[in-house]
């Protein structure tokens, strides 16, 4: 097994498993659990699933709306997007891949210089669907900035045009309060291994006016909205690890660190940009750009001080890509493609924030050095 880095500041990309979380699964784990057989053990499973549901349901306020399981958010996505009938989808220019490449889209919302969703373009954009069926999916939290969008504004505006709203909640759920109920939005995604939880358990939460379809068909399982025998472990540690979502106190501590390596590397490098940063962000996110250093040498830079970070957006290749999301909000490309995101959690230190900052300061004098040369 390859090392892990010992400073680990990319918790939007994935987070550890929480020691309550890897318990309970440890629990089930190895045990014959298929929810949909009659018999103790299945009956023993259904019991883990809707016990699961519920804490779900409560945890994003959901009221009445149904909690669908999925095996990934990008599953969930797809499902709000692909799972409509007849149907015009907006979603908004800085979506994550799983909203924006799916290539269903009939207009996308600008967003503004500060990485806020552009209100003034989604209510020009609203008007040119007059009479039609319409969906907009803007995310509650940017994955790369961590800039927090206006969700029940846009739930007020979309519902007073009788559209719908999907908010992808991925990166805000166990970071602040998802209330989906206050928010007004009819559709949200939630990923578990956002928060403690393990990979593989996910959901779609919906209202029961929205007249989603499966996607994937055969069995029945989820009320017929998600065919396929439930991943009932993974689905326990979901349920668990909502009562591990950051407390206000990790929450404060975490925006601690991340002001500190902030404002040490603007004391470094007048030059460096650090995005989003008056805009309502997530407390553990930074997305900082080096200037004349690309995402990619700077993330292998920390890599090898034993600092886990990640440029803002990597597809599965692991090739980086330049960030759709600063491009979106009017960043030059030479700026953008320096952009590095830092994304802590509950086990991150002002040491570790030390550690990143002479990091980031050797790479920076370095890059200075080669210059001038
Ligand atoms: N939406 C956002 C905002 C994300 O950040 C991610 C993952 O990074 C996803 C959706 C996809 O979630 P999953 O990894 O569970 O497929």
């Amino acid at each position: 097994m390859s090392q892990i880095n010992t400073v680990y500041m990319d918790n939007n990309a994935t987070t550890a498993l929480t020691p309550k979380v890897t318990a309970a699964m440890q629990e089930v784990q190895g045990l014959p659990l298929n929810p949909s057989s009659i018999h103790a053990s299945g009956r023993k499973a259904r019991a883990l699933v809707e016990t699961a549901r519920g804490k779900i349901a409560k945890f994003v306020n959901a009221g009445n709306a149904r909690v669908v399981f999925t095996a990934s958010g990008t599953e969930s996505n797809n499902m709000a997007l692909r799972g409509l009938s007849g149907y015009k989808i907006l979603v908004s220019a800085i979506e994550h891949a799983s909203v924006l490449k799916l290539g269903v889209q009939d207009g996308v919302v600008p967003a503004t210089a500060s990485g806020i969703v552009d209100i003034a373009g989604l209510e020009r954009l609203l008007r040119q669907f007059p009479g039609e069926k319409f969906l907009v999916s803007v995310m509650l939290a940017n994955n790369e900035t961590g800039a927090i969008q206006p969700i029940k504004e846009i739930a007020e505006l979309v519902h007073n045009h009788g559209g719908l709203v999907h908010t992808d909640a991925v990166q805000a759920a166990g970071k602040i309060k998802v209330d989906m109920q206050d928010l007004g939005a009819d559709i949200i995604t939630i990923s578990a291994h956002k928060f403690g939880g393990p990979l593989g358990a996910a959901a779609l939460i919906f209202g029961k006016h929205v007249p989603l379809h499966a996607l994937i068909s055969g069995g029945g399982q989820e009320q017929g909205f998600r065919a396929g025998t439930l991943n009932v472990p993974a689905i326990h540690g979901f349920g668990v690890a909502t009562a591990e979502a950051l407390s206000a106190g990790d929450l404060k501590t975490i925006s601690a660190i991340r002001n500190k390596i902030e404002s040490e590397i603007k004391r470094i490098a007048s030059d460096a940009v650090v995005f989003c940063k008056d805009a309502a962000r997530l407390p553990n996110t930074s997305m900082i750009a080096m200037p004349g250093v690309p995402s990619e040498t700077q993330v292998m830079h920390f890599d090898m001080a034993g600092i886990a970070v990640s440029a803002g957006s990597a597809c599965s290749s692991g090739k980086v890509e330049t960030s759709h999301v600063l491009l979106a909000m009017g960043v030059d490309y030479e700026t953008a493609k320096c952009a590095i995101r830092v994304s802590l959690g509950k086990n991150n230190t002002m040491d570790d924030a030390d550690k990143f900052v002479s990091a980031w300061k050797e790479l920076y004098e370095r890059a200075a050095i080669s210059k001038a040369a």
